[in-house]
């Protein structure tokens, strides 16, 4: 039987003259060659599914051009592609933490598009550094005498500890050893840097004393490390970042380097959020280096900073794993015009800036406008209920923002159920799972996400 099978698949170029075989190239524009490929690996897998007495199907040719047509389908697809968050958390590390600002999207086309001077100075017509791009927007802004750029917060501290702290001791609170999203621990980064590490005091309290006792010829570093993702409450204590700096000035060439981890340039606390250091104040205290996300809070592309005085950040400079950690032209055409936003006083221009000051009346008005467009899908129970947003990306774990939600319950489908339907839909709607009903938090979703989430949401509550 299944040697009969075999025997009627047509060969390929009988197939190729088949009027399947030119629609397909003409709806996908692709090559002869490439869907001759293709076509050669259906057959391939078709053979090996009839081998196997895996293949079910009635008719062979049908079957291979359907199968062709999906594979060319696929093809054509991107894997990375956009969502929209529904989840109501800002920094989604899953979901590319922080949305670019239309500047810096303008920027990203521009620049990528063409040539730019990336290493080129213009003004003397010869070769310029890379370093210089944002150098000058980040001591403008943080007051710092430097400032240098690497791939990622990660990649800054590795940096930092291996060029500034090699065979040499880092002094670190076991209260601030942290971990973030599992793939970060401050304690194995050191071990790749080689770096020693100090851990001194508990992990609910560390002393000033703790850090002068372990104090040796050999200490290169007292290394604060802000503890994003979790909060200590209750009968801790930490040294101050104005202690640490006290206490180096007792020491020729002893660093004081915080790892802010996120890193804001803007004062979330004055409108009573959180409790984040403006980087500012943070060099104010007299730090000699601080470093943070390019992609956290700052609300810019991925990369990390590191800011401080300008002996150090030379010395960072200078490294040859600066190389290794090179940021590309993309990434500083959009940090500069995230930069330059804040530099103008136009942070609102930021998204994750205005998604976290965004107003429960603007949340509120979205969660409306698609609830009376969906309220009377008979399928659905649908509600609009209030609830609170995360900032996420680990920072501030203990904000949360006032939020509306819409509420939905399906007659026939669970909420898992549901929840798989958006997620494979065309428009890739994440959405949160809470006592046996969707939520779609409206912090998250723009006025422009809001016609594809109206249309997604009425195909699934169609069923065939
Ligand atoms: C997030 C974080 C990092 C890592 O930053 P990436 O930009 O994700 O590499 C390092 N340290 C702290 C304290 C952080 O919160």
């Amino acid at each position: 039987m299944n040697e009969k099978l075999l025997r009627e698949i047509p060969p390929v170029h009988e197939l190729k003259r088949d009027h399947h075989f030119h629609l397909i190239r003409k709806q996908y524009d692709i090559k002869e060659d490439i869907l001759t490929h293709a076509l050669r690996e259906t057959l391939d897998e078709l053979r090996t599914s009839i081998r196997n007495g895996e293949w079910s199907g009635t008719a062979l040719t049908p079957y291979i051009w359907e199968t062709l047509s999906k594979r060319v389908h696929k093809n054509s697809q991107y894997s990375l592609k956009k969502v929209i968050n529904a989840t109501g958390t800002i920094l989604h590390t899953n979901l590319g933490r922080a949305s670019l600002s239309r500047e810096a999207i303008n920027r990203v086309v521009e620049v990528a598009g063409g040539y730019s001077n990336l290493e080129y100075n213009i003004d003397k017509g010869s070769r310029g550094s890379r370093y210089d791009i944002v150098e000058s927007i980040i001591k403008d802004v943080t007051g710092a005498e430097a400032a240098i750029v690497v791939n990622n917060n990660a990649a800054a501290v590795f940096l930092v500890l291996k060029a500034l702290a090699k065979e040499k001791e880092v002094i670190v609170s076991r209260g601030q050893l942290v971990e973030i999203g599992g793939s970060f621990r401050i304690s194995s980064i050191m071990e790749e840097s080689g770096a020693k590490l100090v851990e001194v005091g508990t992990t609910n309290k560390t002393h000033r004393k703790d850090y002068e006792e372990a104090i040796t010829e050999q200490t290169s570093i007292l290394l604060k490390v802000h503890t994003s993702n979790f909060k200590t409450i209750g009968f801790t204590q930490s040294v101050p970042t104005t202690d640490l700096v006290s206490i180096s000035e007792n020491y020729e060439n002893l660093i004081v380097y915080e790892d802010l981890g996120s890193g804001v340039f803007y004062d979330f606390t004055q409108h009573g959020i959180g409790d984040e250091p403006v980087v500012q104040k943070v060099i104010e205290s007299g730090v000699d280096l601080v470093s943070f996300s390019g992609d956290k809070l700052l609300g810019g592309p991925q990369a990390g900073i590191i800011a401080g005085k300008k002996k150090f950040i030379d010395k960072l400079k200078k490294d040859q794993l600066a190389r290794v950690l090179r940021v590309d032209k993309m990434s500083y055409a959009a940090l500069e015009a995230t930069l330059q936003a804040y530099q103008n006083g136009k942070a609102l221009s930021i998204p994750t800036v205005r998604d976290i000051l965004q107003t429960e009346e603007e949340i509120n008005q979205k969660a409306m406008h698609v609830y009376t467009e969906i309220s009377k899908i008979e399928e659905i129970e649908v509600s609009v209920d209030k609830d609170y947003s995360m900032i996420g990306g680990g920072t501030m774990p203990d904000v949360l923002l006032s939020t509306y939600v819409i509420k939905i319950k399906h007659s026939l489908l669970s909420p898992n159920e549901l929840a798989e339907k958006l997620r494979k839909g065309t428009s890739s709607i994440i959405v949160r799972i809470h006592e046996n009903a969707i939520l779609l938090d409206f912090r998250t979703i723009t006025q422009e996400e809001i016609p594809p989430l109206l249309d997604a949401l009425k195909l699934v509550t169609y069923h065939d």
